[in-house]
């Protein structure tokens, strides 16, 4: 096979920076006040990468200062000298796209193919694309202006791209950020965070601080806060409802899904097991759109497993940074447990396992692909959130039986539909509950096209027209951005 990547470079670019990270804060690496920091690891290995700092109540407070003072020079900028420094963010991400992929690979555990191929040239699209949105505020969106100063907290499965569909938007509207990486995968984060300093983005208008749900928490109830935006657990989300009720913030709350695969007996059926290759074997499942509940039409269920698990059987799990592999690192021991845990727990609900017998690394955190059939629909593995390689199948006879299926969870993210009918698919699309349909396809995203959900999903939108919303208040907030112009 290929050689695997090599991450010299990163490795240089980690020593440059003597694996010691700071907050960045006001266009400057700050020491954290408490003079505290945590490790991140490779979760491929278990070694420890670089030291970040964790933030506390003293940087947070640092941050929000200076994005406050940052606001109203970046406000007062036309929407195309913004769309300026987001060009250049997006070339930027292109020229550097080799070492970003490397270390998103080494911090997250994500295989090298993803991360290179998938991750940083979305986001970079991400950027070109909020380039051009900010060129066209003051045509497509008259009246509006940004929210001020905007908190965001981000998630680790994908960890630049997360940071990409917060700031992109955030910046292009004219707002200033305070933004907390996950504490699992902070580094591409920052690395960006270099990158944006390179091209000379003012100092306080992106600002990285990092640190675990306390910082967090720190940043949900700062009162010099105008929106928060979180992409998260739906624990966490619940969370950050009840500590922001009652302030004027604004909140988008993306969260996580069980969303379902669903397979009609006139389907093509080798297409659909690619699909669900993609579905729910890409980042090793981690991902809140998953395609994690396999319904599929009682007449072609077993053949439909047997086609699946040969599929399987050609997997390969191991390390990220090898070119071929297919399913890489779970990002952290806990993250590893639960899925063992809720695996266990199918099985004890009556749910029958399957898991290929190809090899697995000795070291480092893998869990292999997984096939549960026979799964009851109320069981806790047809309704809870897994975060891992694991489908959880089972089978339905007649459409509205597929439709009724596919709602019952607490989730509404999104959703997979396969069959050759068209008007089966569309009229099943129209009942689904999900923010987002695909037909005969699966997780296929676009800066263009407005991504969240409903329910314990979340609400708000990023991306397209929709998501610029969210960074926007309508015209009393813009006299009052005009009165603020120096
Ligand atoms: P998490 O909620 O534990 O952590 C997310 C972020 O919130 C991290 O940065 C964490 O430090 C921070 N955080 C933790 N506690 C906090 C608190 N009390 N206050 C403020 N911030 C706090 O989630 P996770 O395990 O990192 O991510 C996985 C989850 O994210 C999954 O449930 C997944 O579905 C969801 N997700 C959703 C989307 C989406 O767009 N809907 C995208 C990616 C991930």
């Amino acid at each position: 096979g290929p050689a695997p990547e090599d991450p010299k470079e990163v490795e240089r670019w980690l020593d440059a920076h003597k694996r010691s990270f700071g907050n960045y804060i006001d266009g400057a690496w700050q020491k954290p006040a408490s003079g505290e920091y945590f490790a991140t690891n490779n979760p491929a290995t278990g070694d420890k990468i670089a030291d970040v700092a964790q933030a506390d109540a003293a940087d947070v407070d640092a941050a929000v200062q200076a994005a406050r003072k940052a606001l109203p020079a970046w406000q007062a900028l036309t929407g195309h000298q913004r769309a300026r420094y987001l060009y250049a963010l997006a070339r930027q991400v292109q020229k550097h796209s080799r070492r970003l992929a490397v270390l998103e690979t080494i911090d997250n555990g994500k295989p090298i193919r993803e991360s290179r191929d998938i991750d940083i040239p979305l986001v970079a699209r991400h950027f070109y694309h909020h380039a051009g949105w900010a060129q066209l505020l003051e045509s497509e969106f008259p009246g509006y202006t940004a929210c001020g100063v905007v908190g965001q907290i981000i998630p680790w499965n994908f960890p630049l791209l997360m940071f990409a569909w917060k700031v992109a938007p955030a910046l292009a509207a004219g707002n200033t950020v305070v933004i907390k990486p996950a504490e699992y995968t902070p580094l591409t984060a920052l690395a960006l965070a270099e990158l944006a300093d390179e091209i000379g983005l003012p100092p306080g208008v992106l600002n990285v601080i990092n640190g675990d749900g306390r910082t967090g928490a720190l940043l949900v109830e700062h009162d010099d806060i105008d929106k928060i935006a979180f992409t998260g657990s739906t624990e966490v989300g619940r969370i950050i409802r009840k500590a922001t009720a009652g302030s004027t913030k604004k909140l988008s709350l993306e969260l996580g899904g069980k969303s379902p695969f669903i397979v009609f007996d006139d389907a093509d059926m080798d297409s659909a097991v690619e699909g669900l290759v993609d579905g729910i074997w890409f980042n090793q499942g981690q991902v809140c759109c998953a395609g994690s509940r396999l319904l599929v039409q009682e007449r072609i269920a077993e053949a439909f497993y047997a086609k699946a698990r040969a599929r399987m059987e050609t997997l390969r799990v191991g390390s990220p940074l090898d070119k071929s592999v297919d399913i890489g690192a779970i990002v952290a021991p806990v993250q590893l447990e639960r899925i063992r845990a809720l695996v266990d727990q199918g099985v004890a609900d009556g749910a029958t396992c399957w898991q290929p017998q190809s090899t697995m690394p000795q070291k480092g955190l893998y869990f292999p692909p997984t096939l549960l059939t026979g799964v009851h629909p109320t069981a806790t593995v047809a309704q809870e959130e897994i975060f891992g390689p694991v489908l959880a199948a089972m089978t339905f006879r007649t459409p509205s039986e597929a439709i009724e299926l596919a709602n019952n969870t607490t989730y509404g993210l999104a959703a997979s539909i396969w069959s050759e009918n068209i008007n089966v698919a569309l009229d099943v699309a129209s009942q689904v509950k999900a923010g987002v349909v695909w037909v005969n396809s699966t997780n296929l995203f676009d800066a263009s096209c407005g991504f969240g959900g409903y329910r314990e999903s979340g609400y708000g939108r990023e991306g397209g027209r929709e998501g610029m919303y969210e960074y926007l208040e309508p015209a009393w907030g813009h006299e009052r951005a005009k009165q603020k112009r120096p």
